[in-house]
């Protein structure tokens, strides 16, 4: 059976919590195929989540346009959503705003409705537990459904949190909150953790604003983003070399492929395989790939527009933009700022940057465990965390798995914090596959366990076919 619900084992309605592009796409799909969803979500809008509610035109998007289809086998979606909409920007090789993207996904999701009548229903409000396939609100409401989906998305970064020494009002927590920059003064120097994407877009939204301060950032490794390249070669379709044996032979391999292809293009082609490979990997492989490899994995596979990496190069080269590689050790407010003591890494001594801001930008603060939604989840045994702690551990499906390894047949994880099960499910591309999977599987027939795992097989075969690209943060 694939999840339980009347005694068919139809699922009629399913809870989604989180109403960003996964939790919207997956109940536009769902309705597409005759099932209800009740939609949660505590802003009150439905459809560009945290990183499409961006009003700010310079924020574009990290994929080209014609990579950014909602929709798994309609290709070209959103750009003939920009034909339609936005002409001028309707280029599926450029990176159109942010801005525009949610436009198109609340559009998409409008249109689902339209099509579908009663099929999606929208609740503004606080997921706080779950109990069963019941999802409670924070105001005593109660969501009944057969299934519920966490589509809960990027969460605030923290890092900066844990090194508070006090209630500093000069810690910018949350830079991807619309109001977040605008206490910085045209004049002040920012302190920048993290130095990946998130850097890059709040010094895009400084910029914007007339901005005239500097900025120095630091990560462990002081690693930026790459920039897409105007042109790079065909994909390199990864062979044995690359996608088995030990690690470190497979890095000599893409070091080898790069220096006689673009590197990019060595990146392209494992992109069908990335989630298949980690899928495959056991877990000292994960974890080594997580202490050594991610930081460059990252900047080399979540790239920016050219055009950003210019102003960027820019900035450095101007001396307003600092990246330095080492390790926070403490952050303390002064009189008039910050000053952030820290370890450069090249074991040279102690040293301090001072600032009028910090601004916390090591991406996304997933925690499982003290999360209140799922932390509860995990203290009674219906969850467990992945040996990683990267999230939820979850089946082929994304069904979590409880303290014994048992699949939930009533609870899945979709997008971000599923990167346990997936690792590349943050971007769009990739998340539209598991919306497809999803949908499979929550809107098909009733089936026994054979059939189940026939669709679990199909579902790991379909990950095989495409990933995606996305943004991931370099920690601090
Ligand atoms: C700044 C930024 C830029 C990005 N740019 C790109 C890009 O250009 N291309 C790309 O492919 N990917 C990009 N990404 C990756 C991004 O993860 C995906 O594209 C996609 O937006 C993820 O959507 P989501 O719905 O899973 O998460 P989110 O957009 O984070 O949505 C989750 C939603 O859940 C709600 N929620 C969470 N918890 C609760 C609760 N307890 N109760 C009620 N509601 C809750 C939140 O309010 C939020 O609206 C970007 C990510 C960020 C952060």
């Amino acid at each position: 059976m694939t999840a339980p619900a009347d005694e068919a084992g139809t699922v009629r309605r399913v809870a989604i919590v989180g109403g960003g592009f996964s939790g919207a796409m997956l109940a536009a799909g769902l309705a597409e195929n005759g099932v209800a969803s009740t939609l949660i979500d505590r802003t009150g809008v439905f459809g560009p989540g945290v990183a499409y509610s961006t009003g700010f035109d310079g924020h574009v998007l990290n994929v080209r346009s014609g990579r950014m289809s909602a929709v798994e086998g309609r290709p070209d979606d959103f750009v003939r959503w920009l034909e339609a909409h936005h002409p001028d920007g309707a280029d599926p090789e450029g990176f159109a705003p942010r801005r525009l993207y949610g436009l198109y996904v609340a559009d998409r999701l409008a249109g689902a409705e339209a099509a579908h009548p009663g099929l999606i229903t929208r609740v503004v409000g606080e997921a706080v537990a779950l109990a069963g396939p019941v999802v409670c609100l924070s105001d005593g409401r109660r969501i009944e459904a057969d299934a519920v989906v966490l589509a809960t998305g990027n969460p605030a970064p923290d890092t900066a949190d844990s090194l508070r020494a006090d209630g500093q009002d000069r810690l910018i927590g949350d830079p991807w909150r619309s109001d977040a920059l605008d206490r910085i003064g045209p004049n002040d120097d920012v302190v920048i953790l993290g130095t990946g994407l998130t850097m890059v877009d709040s010094i895009l939204w400084l910029l914007a604003r007339g901005w005239r301060g500097r900025a120095t950032a630091l990560s462990r490794r002081g690693l930026r983003p790459h920039a897409h390249g105007a042109r790079h070669g065909p994909p390199v379709t990864p062979g044995e070399a690359l996608t088995t044996g030990p690690v470190s032979r497979r890095l000599a391999e893409a070091r080898r492929l790069s220096a006689e292809n673009d590197w990019r293009g060595v990146m392209e082609g494992l992109r069908p395989v990335t989630a298949a490979l980690w899928v495959a990997a056991d877990a000292a492989t994960r974890a080594r790939f997580l202490r050594h490899l991610r930081p460059w994995w990252d900047v080399h596979r979540h790239r920016i527009a050219d055009s950003v990496a210019v102003s960027m190069r820019r900035l450095e080269t101007e001396g307003r933009l600092m990246v330095y590689a080492g390790r926070v050790r403490r952050v303390e407010q002064t009189a008039d700022g910050i000053v952030v003591d820290w370890t450069p890494r090249r074991g040279r001594s102690p040293a301090s940057l001072t600032g009028r801001w910090l601004i916390d930008c090591t991406g996304p603060g997933h925690h499982p465990a003290t999360d209140p939604l799922t932390g509860p989840l995990i203290a009674s045994g219906r969850a467990r965390l992945d040996p990683l702690k990267l999230g939820l551990a979850l089946d082929a499906e994304g069904r979590v798995l409880d303290a014994d390894g048992a699949p939930d047949r009533s609870l899945f994880v979709l997008g971000p914090p599923a990167r346990a099960a997936f690792w590349e499910t943050v971007a769009v591309p990739d998340i539209r596959k598991r919306i497809a999977g999803l949908v499979g599987t929550l809107a098909g027939p009733a089936s026994d366990e054979g059939e189940q795992s026939d669709q679990a097989e199909g579902q790991a075969d379909q990950r095989q076919q495409g990933q995606g690209d996305d943004r991931g943060d370099a920690k601090a």
